[in-house]
């Protein structure tokens, strides 16, 4: 199965995501963490990407494009994928469709969680209290006042591109935890729900 986690910065993503990786063996991908990944390690590509990530912009469709097309292709994604973080421009959504197609397959699902600005706000603040001195540089409240307006600009913009193919679930990520994750399995018909009723022998 091939997902796509979608949402503003602080919906829970990331969090979910690493669940269904837990529960059904899905490969979590995670742009953000692989950015911070190639920033942390000193690379070219890192030191090309960091102002982009602590201003709150978004990083070329180019490197997006590639970095995924790369990853998605190793053996650990064989059993399916949660895209977390990408795509984030109908650029990368097309090049995804496209790159995918090639060998006949898509996206099964994009999940989209609901928060509320007000709760991302207040969770952003938390995380970044939370990891004290390795919090984000990004995690503050004036940058993700950016990432949300670019979120609206040019991610929003994106789901049209999956609605028109039935692929879009809405999910309230306003809910505890494990609500999110149940209304996630159930958007996907995986997990612990009770086993389906007989309600008539065959043939009857
Ligand atoms: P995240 O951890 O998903 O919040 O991503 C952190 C930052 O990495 C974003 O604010 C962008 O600067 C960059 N980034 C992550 N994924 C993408 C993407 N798909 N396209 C462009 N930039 C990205």
């Amino acid at each position: 199965m091939k997902l796509i986690m979608f949402g503003p910065p602080g919906a829970g993503k990331g969090t979910q995501a690493a669940r269904l990786e837990e529960s059904y063996g899905l490969k979590q991908l995670s742009t953000g963490d692989m950015l911070r990944a190639a920033v942390a390690s000193g690379s070219d590509l890192g030191k090309e990407v960091q102002a982009i990530i602590d201003a709150g912009d978004l990083v070329s469709d180019d490197i997006m494009v590639r970095m995924i097309e790369q990853r998605i292709a190793q053996d650990d994604c064989a059993k399916g994928f949660i895209l977390d973080g990408f795509p984030r421009t109908e650029a990368q959504a097309e090049a995804l469709d496209t790159m995918l197609g090639k060998s006949g397959s898509k996206i099964d699902a994009v999940l989209v969680m609901e928060v509320d600005e007000e709760e991302l706000f207040n969770r952003i603040e938390t995380r970044a209290k939370e990891a004290g001195d390795s919090a984000r540089a990004d995690d503050n409240a004036e940058t993700l006042r950016k990432r949300l307006g670019v979120y609206k600009e040019q991610t929003a913009p994106v789901l049209p591109f999956y609605e028109a193919k039935g692929v879009l679930h809405k999910i309230d990520g306003m809910a505890s935890m494990d609500d999110v994750t149940r209304q996630i399995e159930g958007a996907l018909g995986l997990g612990g729900g009770p086993a389906p009723r007989q309600t008539a022998a065959p043939g009857m």
